[in-house]
Protein backbone atom coordinates (compact mmCIF):
# COMPACT_ATOMS: atom_id res chain seq x y z
CA UNK A 1 0.00 0.00 0.00
CA UNK A 2 1.17 3.34 -1.34
CA UNK A 3 0.38 6.50 0.20
CA UNK A 4 0.97 9.98 -0.84
CA UNK A 5 0.80 13.25 -0.04
CA UNK A 6 0.72 16.62 -2.01
CA UNK A 7 2.71 19.68 -1.03
CA UNK A 8 1.06 23.29 -2.71
CA UNK A 9 3.48 26.30 -2.24
CA UNK A 10 2.42 29.77 -3.35
CA UNK A 11 1.96 32.64 -1.21
CA UNK A 12 -0.66 33.69 -3.13
CA UNK A 13 -2.79 30.95 -2.14
CA UNK A 14 -2.24 31.40 1.84
CA UNK A 15 -3.03 35.31 1.11
CA UNK A 16 -6.56 33.90 -0.30
CA UNK A 17 -5.77 35.47 -4.28
CA UNK A 18 -5.88 32.16 -5.65
CA UNK A 19 -8.00 29.17 -4.82
CA UNK A 20 -5.87 25.71 -5.06
CA UNK A 21 -7.63 23.85 -7.01
CA UNK A 22 -4.74 21.41 -7.87
CA UNK A 23 -4.73 19.90 -5.04
CA UNK A 24 -8.47 18.50 -6.03
CA UNK A 25 -7.57 17.85 -9.19
CA UNK A 26 -4.24 15.96 -7.72
CA UNK A 27 -6.77 13.83 -5.31
CA UNK A 28 -9.15 12.84 -7.89
CA UNK A 29 -6.19 11.75 -10.28
CA UNK A 30 -4.20 9.65 -7.61
CA UNK A 31 -7.53 8.02 -6.70
CA UNK A 32 -8.17 7.14 -10.22
CA UNK A 33 -4.55 5.52 -9.78
CA UNK A 34 -5.61 3.61 -7.31
CA UNK A 35 -3.08 5.27 -4.59
CA UNK A 36 -4.37 6.57 -1.52
CA UNK A 37 -3.76 9.99 -0.25
CA UNK A 38 -2.66 10.57 3.04
CA UNK A 39 -2.40 14.42 3.43
CA UNK A 40 -2.60 18.04 1.63
CA UNK A 41 -0.01 20.78 2.92
CA UNK A 42 -0.33 24.68 1.88
CA UNK A 43 2.89 26.37 2.39
CA UNK A 44 4.65 29.87 1.51
CA UNK A 45 7.32 30.43 -1.02
CA UNK A 46 9.59 30.01 1.35
CA UNK A 47 12.82 27.25 1.39
CA UNK A 48 12.44 26.21 5.16
CA UNK A 49 8.84 25.87 5.26
CA UNK A 50 8.87 23.84 1.71
CA UNK A 51 11.84 21.77 2.85
CA UNK A 52 9.80 21.44 6.38
CA UNK A 53 6.98 20.28 5.33
CA UNK A 54 8.23 17.87 2.20
CA UNK A 55 10.62 16.37 5.60
CA UNK A 56 7.16 16.19 7.25
CA UNK A 57 5.72 13.65 4.55
CA UNK A 58 8.25 11.60 4.25
CA UNK A 59 8.63 11.02 7.85
CA UNK A 60 4.71 10.22 7.65
CA UNK A 61 5.31 7.70 5.23
CA UNK A 62 4.48 8.93 1.89
CA UNK A 63 6.57 7.64 -0.81
CA UNK A 64 4.93 9.57 -3.02
CA UNK A 65 4.80 13.66 -2.96
CA UNK A 66 3.74 15.59 -5.38
CA UNK A 67 4.21 19.77 -5.10
CA UNK A 68 2.41 22.03 -7.17
CA UNK A 69 3.99 25.28 -7.69
CA UNK A 70 7.40 27.62 -7.84
CA UNK A 71 9.03 26.24 -10.47
CA UNK A 72 9.28 29.41 -12.61
CA UNK A 73 12.51 31.34 -13.61
CA UNK A 74 11.33 34.54 -10.61
CA UNK A 75 13.54 34.64 -7.10
CA UNK A 76 9.88 33.46 -5.53
CA UNK A 77 9.93 30.32 -7.10
CA UNK A 78 12.34 28.33 -4.58
CA UNK A 79 10.57 24.82 -4.39
CA UNK A 80 13.34 22.67 -5.94
CA UNK A 81 15.36 24.61 -3.84
CA UNK A 82 13.52 23.51 -0.76
CA UNK A 83 13.00 20.07 -2.00
CA UNK A 84 17.00 20.05 -2.08
CA UNK A 85 17.39 21.10 1.56
CA UNK A 86 15.00 18.79 2.44
CA UNK A 87 17.15 15.68 1.09
CA UNK A 88 20.58 17.49 1.67
CA UNK A 89 21.16 17.84 -2.17
CA UNK A 90 22.79 20.46 -4.09
CA UNK A 91 21.36 21.93 -7.27
CA UNK A 92 23.02 21.60 -10.19
CA UNK A 93 22.66 22.89 -13.64
CA UNK A 94 20.46 20.14 -15.74
CA UNK A 95 21.73 19.58 -19.34
CA UNK A 96 18.20 17.89 -20.53
CA UNK A 97 16.48 20.18 -18.59
CA UNK A 98 18.41 22.95 -20.30
CA UNK A 99 17.28 21.59 -23.91
CA UNK A 100 13.81 21.62 -22.73
CA UNK A 101 13.50 25.08 -21.52
CA UNK A 102 15.69 26.08 -24.95
CA UNK A 103 13.27 24.53 -26.93
CA UNK A 104 9.94 26.21 -25.32
CA UNK A 105 11.76 29.52 -25.35
CA UNK A 106 12.40 28.79 -29.24
CA UNK A 107 8.83 27.63 -29.81
CA UNK A 108 7.37 31.12 -27.54
CA UNK A 109 9.76 33.27 -29.70
CA UNK A 110 8.28 31.66 -32.74
CA UNK A 111 4.92 32.16 -32.23
CA UNK A 112 5.78 35.57 -31.02
CA UNK A 113 5.07 35.14 -27.24
CA UNK A 114 7.96 36.02 -26.23
CA UNK A 115 10.60 39.16 -27.77
CA UNK A 116 13.28 36.73 -27.40
CA UNK A 117 14.34 33.56 -27.66
CA UNK A 118 17.76 34.13 -25.18
CA UNK A 119 18.27 32.06 -22.16
CA UNK A 120 18.84 34.34 -20.01
CA UNK A 121 20.00 33.76 -16.51
CA UNK A 122 15.88 33.62 -14.95
CA UNK A 123 14.86 31.19 -17.89
CA UNK A 124 17.87 29.39 -16.92
CA UNK A 125 17.22 28.87 -13.43
CA UNK A 126 14.43 26.13 -14.69
CA UNK A 127 16.76 24.00 -15.57
CA UNK A 128 19.06 23.97 -12.24
CA UNK A 129 17.80 20.78 -10.13
CA UNK A 130 18.50 18.52 -7.09
CA UNK A 131 21.46 15.90 -8.31
CA UNK A 132 19.95 12.59 -9.71
CA UNK A 133 16.84 14.62 -10.61
CA UNK A 134 14.99 14.27 -14.38
CA UNK A 135 13.30 16.57 -16.15
CA UNK A 136 9.67 15.97 -17.20
CA UNK A 137 8.83 17.61 -20.53
CA UNK A 138 6.05 20.50 -20.31
CA UNK A 139 4.80 20.97 -23.90
CA UNK A 140 2.47 24.32 -22.33
CA UNK A 141 4.70 26.05 -20.33
CA UNK A 142 9.01 26.62 -19.86
CA UNK A 143 9.41 25.04 -16.96
CA UNK A 144 10.01 21.21 -17.05
CA UNK A 145 8.11 18.56 -14.28
CA UNK A 146 11.07 17.28 -12.41
CA UNK A 147 10.76 13.80 -10.90
CA UNK A 148 13.68 12.39 -8.01
CA UNK A 149 13.78 9.29 -6.93
CA UNK A 150 15.61 9.00 -3.37
CA UNK A 151 14.89 4.88 -2.04
CA UNK A 152 12.00 3.50 -2.44
CA UNK A 153 10.13 7.81 -2.49
CA UNK A 154 9.14 9.59 -5.22
CA UNK A 155 8.92 13.53 -5.62
CA UNK A 156 7.12 15.20 -8.16
CA UNK A 157 7.48 18.77 -8.86
CA UNK A 158 5.20 20.22 -10.89
CA UNK A 159 4.09 23.67 -12.22
CA UNK A 160 1.43 25.78 -10.43
CA UNK A 161 -0.32 26.62 -13.76
CA UNK A 162 -3.04 24.71 -13.82
CA UNK A 163 -2.89 23.87 -17.87
CA UNK A 164 0.87 22.84 -17.16
CA UNK A 165 0.11 20.58 -14.28
CA UNK A 166 -2.76 18.73 -16.05
CA UNK A 167 -0.53 18.21 -18.75
CA UNK A 168 2.26 16.66 -17.27
CA UNK A 169 0.22 15.35 -14.92
CA UNK A 170 -1.70 13.06 -17.43
CA UNK A 171 1.26 12.92 -20.41
CA UNK A 172 4.12 12.18 -18.39
CA UNK A 173 3.44 11.43 -14.48
CA UNK A 174 0.71 8.89 -14.59
CA UNK A 175 2.52 6.29 -16.37
CA UNK A 176 5.37 6.70 -13.77
CA UNK A 177 3.38 6.08 -11.05
CA UNK A 178 1.13 3.65 -12.21
CA UNK A 179 2.12 0.72 -10.63
CA UNK A 180 2.32 2.43 -7.25
CA UNK A 181 -1.57 2.13 -7.17
CA UNK A 182 -3.45 -0.84 -5.50
CA UNK A 183 -6.96 -2.56 -6.16
CA UNK A 184 -8.47 -3.41 -9.28
CA UNK A 185 -8.65 -2.27 -12.69
CA UNK A 186 -11.61 -2.16 -14.85
CA UNK A 187 -11.81 -0.37 -18.16
CA UNK A 188 -13.97 -0.07 -21.71
CA UNK A 189 -13.57 1.77 -24.73
CA UNK A 190 -16.52 4.16 -26.07
CA UNK A 191 -16.63 4.94 -29.64
CA UNK A 192 -17.75 8.09 -30.90
CA UNK A 193 -18.15 8.21 -35.07
CA UNK A 194 -17.12 12.34 -34.94
CA UNK A 195 -16.63 14.63 -31.81
CA UNK A 196 -14.58 18.09 -31.51
CA UNK A 197 -11.96 17.10 -28.80
CA UNK A 198 -12.32 20.28 -27.34
CA UNK A 199 -16.00 20.61 -26.67
CA UNK A 200 -15.77 16.58 -24.98
CA UNK A 201 -13.44 18.15 -22.34
CA UNK A 202 -15.83 19.35 -20.27
CA UNK A 203 -17.55 16.65 -20.18
CA UNK A 204 -14.71 14.45 -19.33
CA UNK A 205 -13.67 16.73 -16.21
CA UNK A 206 -17.59 16.69 -14.95
CA UNK A 207 -17.57 12.89 -15.02
CA UNK A 208 -14.50 12.63 -13.40
CA UNK A 209 -15.49 14.67 -10.60
CA UNK A 210 -19.24 12.98 -10.37
CA UNK A 211 -17.23 9.25 -10.33
CA UNK A 212 -14.54 10.07 -8.01
CA UNK A 213 -11.78 7.42 -8.83
CA UNK A 214 -12.74 6.89 -12.61
CA UNK A 215 -9.94 8.29 -15.14
CA UNK A 216 -11.67 9.39 -18.43
CA UNK A 217 -9.11 9.87 -21.43
CA UNK A 218 -9.86 10.76 -25.18
CA UNK A 219 -7.99 9.34 -27.81
CA UNK A 220 -8.33 10.26 -31.61
CA UNK A 221 -8.76 8.08 -34.02
CA UNK A 222 -6.29 8.26 -37.35
CA UNK A 223 -9.44 8.37 -39.71
CA UNK A 224 -12.46 9.92 -38.01
CA UNK A 225 -14.06 10.41 -34.89
CA UNK A 226 -12.86 9.59 -31.13
CA UNK A 227 -12.07 6.40 -29.09
CA UNK A 228 -12.68 7.62 -25.28
CA UNK A 229 -11.17 5.27 -22.70
CA UNK A 230 -12.65 4.66 -19.29
CA UNK A 231 -10.89 3.27 -16.48
CA UNK A 232 -11.71 2.74 -13.00
CA UNK A 233 -9.38 1.09 -9.91
CA UNK A 234 -11.62 -0.01 -6.86
CA UNK A 235 -11.08 -2.25 -3.70
CA UNK A 236 -13.36 -4.73 -5.73
CA UNK A 237 -13.58 -5.81 -9.25
CA UNK A 238 -17.60 -5.51 -8.98
CA UNK A 239 -17.17 -1.96 -7.76
CA UNK A 240 -14.82 -0.69 -10.47
CA UNK A 241 -16.95 -2.58 -12.87
CA UNK A 242 -20.25 0.02 -11.99
CA UNK A 243 -17.96 2.74 -11.63
CA UNK A 244 -17.05 2.30 -14.90
CA UNK A 245 -20.88 1.86 -16.24
CA UNK A 246 -21.60 4.97 -14.60
CA UNK A 247 -19.22 7.15 -15.75
CA UNK A 248 -19.66 5.92 -19.17
CA UNK A 249 -23.84 6.39 -19.14
CA UNK A 250 -22.99 10.30 -17.25
CA UNK A 251 -20.82 10.33 -19.72
CA UNK A 252 -23.08 9.45 -23.25
CA UNK A 253 -25.90 11.31 -21.63
CA UNK A 254 -23.62 14.42 -21.47
CA UNK A 255 -22.65 14.23 -25.06
CA UNK A 256 -25.68 13.24 -26.74
CA UNK A 257 -27.99 16.52 -24.73
CA UNK A 258 -24.77 18.71 -26.07
P1 LIG B 1 5.42 29.96 -13.46
O1 LIG B 1 6.44 29.41 -14.36
O2 LIG B 1 4.22 30.47 -14.20
O3 LIG B 1 5.93 30.96 -12.45
P2 LIG B 1 5.22 28.22 -11.21
O4 LIG B 1 5.46 26.75 -11.18
O5 LIG B 1 6.27 29.07 -10.61
O6 LIG B 1 4.90 28.67 -12.68
P3 LIG B 1 3.46 29.57 -9.53
O7 LIG B 1 4.26 30.82 -9.74
O8 LIG B 1 3.48 28.97 -8.18
O9 LIG B 1 3.87 28.46 -10.54
O10 LIG B 1 1.97 29.80 -9.98
C1 LIG B 1 1.66 30.38 -11.23
C2 LIG B 1 0.18 30.65 -11.31
O11 LIG B 1 -0.53 29.43 -11.34
C3 LIG B 1 -0.39 31.38 -10.06
O12 LIG B 1 -0.32 32.77 -10.18
C4 LIG B 1 -1.81 30.91 -10.05
O13 LIG B 1 -2.61 31.66 -10.93
C5 LIG B 1 -1.71 29.50 -10.56
N1 LIG B 1 -1.62 28.55 -9.44
C6 LIG B 1 -0.54 28.31 -8.67
N2 LIG B 1 -0.80 27.37 -7.76
C7 LIG B 1 -2.09 27.01 -7.94
C8 LIG B 1 -2.96 26.07 -7.28
N3 LIG B 1 -2.52 25.31 -6.28
N4 LIG B 1 -4.22 25.94 -7.76
C9 LIG B 1 -4.64 26.70 -8.79
N5 LIG B 1 -3.88 27.60 -9.43
C10 LIG B 1 -2.62 27.75 -9.02
MG1 LIG C 1 6.02 31.34 -10.49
Amino acid sequence: MVWAGILVVGNEILDGVVLDTNSNWLALRLKALGIRLKEVMVVRDDVDEIAKALRRMLEDDCKLVITSGGLGPTYDDKTLEGVAKALGLELRLNEEALRMVERQYRMFYERGVVSSPEITEPRRKMAILPEGAEPLENRVGAAPGVLLRVGDTTIVSLPGVPGELKWIFDNVVSKLVEDMGEGFLEETIIELPSADESALASHLEEVMRRVPGVYVKTMPKLERGFRIWVSARAPSREEACRMVERASKLLMEAIESS
